[in-house]
């Protein structure tokens, strides 16, 4: 291969064996395998070198580009292969990995709100274009609108699947972020493959699947999964292609990745969980055998800290039963569920701090081998230590911790946490008698958030 850019492309297509999936075959494309770890790769390059050929980019110029992470991720890459810098504005719900990943590259990374939408200043796509009109040589990619986007599936990502399922396939599941993959496919299978209908995977609160399955423009609502979804129709997704669609709540998108990983070993990202859970949905509804295809848009490895992290699911408020309005419910970090950070009297206070940066807490329970919280220790107690003693990273933590301590029952009101919070203190929750874990004030601000949205 003369460049990493030769790899984008020509990924392997795997059947999933091991998940029910009624009387179809089930085939994943496996777009994790392009060289920045997505699907993306291939319509990055292709807007690039459409710029180039149109004279849009030239020798200098910088690419800027309104993206989830993964299409900033390809244009870093090929971009930066060519000698152009890239400004990449991303919305701050996007999983860290991609935005370190970006840095990485060399990109320069802007966040911006992602609660805000079209026509608002701040919406990631509005900001990047007025981002590329002040940057002199800038160039406003524009994957949402750009010709070349699907133009690439349509030219690549299609003629693939066509001809690794031997020229038969009948559906082919994706979903939609620019609409890129949906149209170019789609128009593809239209005139090569006219029995392959496109089956639509959408997060629920996304407008698309609505508007597919009932023609009403609905209200957007907000989700987790990245890189699909959409709170307009992009001009490059032609929804007419379309011929059934499923929305999917996040919790079955996250957990579909999560089965995918466990038993195919396939390490997906949470859109692509969407539409494993899509496929499986519309092979167990077909009463004939179908060939079906869908797609690993990019890795589980950008979303470690997410779908594959039991804490992050805890603070979303999809593990830990039904919420009842008590104490118990604003307990992120469980004992019982293992996700709890704990110290023991006898660590030190560089073994606290190891704890605290992996898992970004600032405070942690201490608890003896027979599982009793004897005390707490915090940031500040570990500064007033390491201010008063040259060798204070070597203290024990029994040394410098705090013992007094406010137990509060698993089963008691929300409501008794707010004057220990204005005291000050942490409150310890215990189960039955049995220690369940500590909840501070952002964990009960992290429930008032998963309870009023
Ligand atoms: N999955 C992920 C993770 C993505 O980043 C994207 C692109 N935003 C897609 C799927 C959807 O692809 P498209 O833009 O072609 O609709």
């Amino acid at each position: 291969m003369a460049s990493v850019l030769d790899l984008i492309g020509e990924t392997p297509l795997v059947e999933v064996t091991r998940i029910d999936r009624g009387p179809c075959r089930l085939f994943l494309k496996l777009e994790s395998a392009n060289p920045s770890g997505s699907i993306k790769d291939r319509p990055a390059r292709a807007m690039i070198e459409a710029a180039e050929a149109a004279g849009w980019l030239k020798p200098g110029g910088t690419i800027v580009e309104a993206t989830a992470g993964n299409t900033g991720l390809g244009l870093a890459l090929v971009g930066g292969r060519k000698g152009y810098s890239t400004l990449l504005v991303v919305p701050d719900k996007m999983a860290r990995e991609k935005i370190l990943h970006a840095r990485a590259l060399g990109a320069e990374v802007v966040l911006t709100r992602s609660d805000v939408g079209k026509g608002h200043p701040d919406y990631y796509q509005d900001l990047a274009e007025r981002l590329a009109r002040e940057t002199s040589g800038g160039f406003f990619v524009n994957q949402f609108a750009n010709p070349a986007n699907p133009a690439a599936h349509e030219a690549t990502t299609g003629p693939e699947i066509l001809r690794q399922m031997d020229g038969d396939v009948d559906a082919v599941v994706v979903g939609v972020g620019s609409g890129g993959t949906l149209t170019g496919i789609g128009r593809f299978m239209r005139r090569t493959s006219p029995k392959t209908a496109m089956i639509l995977a959408d997060p629920a609160g996304s407008i698309l699947a609505p508007l597919v399955e009932t023609g009403q423009m609905v209200q957007a609502g907000s989700w987790a999964v990245e890189g699909i979804g959409e709170d307009f129709v992009p001009p490059n997704a032609d929804l007419a292609l379309v011929s059934q669609a499923y929305e999917i709540p996040d919790p079955e998108s996250f957990a579909a990745a999560r089965e995918l990983l466990r038993t195919e070993g396939i390490f997906a990202g949470s859109s692509s969980g969407t539409l494993l859970a899509a496929a499986l949905k519309y092979c167990r509804a077909q009463d004939t055998p179908k060939r079906v295809v869908s797609l690993v848009c990019d890795s589980g490895a950008k979303y470690l800290s997410k779908v594959f992290n039991d804490a992050f699911l805890a603070q979303e408020g999809w593990t830990g039963g039904e919420k009842h309005g008590t104490v118990g419910d604003v307990v992120v970090n469980r004992v019982s569920e293992g996700t709890a950070v704990m110290v023991r009297p006898q660590d030190n206070l560089r073994t606290v701090f190891a704890r605290m940066r992996s898992a970004d807490i600032s405070q942690l329970p201490v608890v003896d081998d027979a599982g009793h919280v004897v005390g707490l220790i915090d940031e500040s107690d570990v500064l007033a230590a390491l201010l008063t003693d040259e060798q204070g990273f070597e203290r024990p933590v029994s040394d410098v911790m705090t013992t007094r301590l406010e137990t509060i029952p698993a089963h008691a009101p929300i409501a008794d946490l707010v004057p220990l919070f204005r005291k000050d203190y942490i409150a310890i929750v215990m189960d039955r008698g049995e220690f369940l874990g500590i909840a501070t004030r952002l964990d009960l601000i992290n429930y008032f958030r998963i309870m009023r949205r």
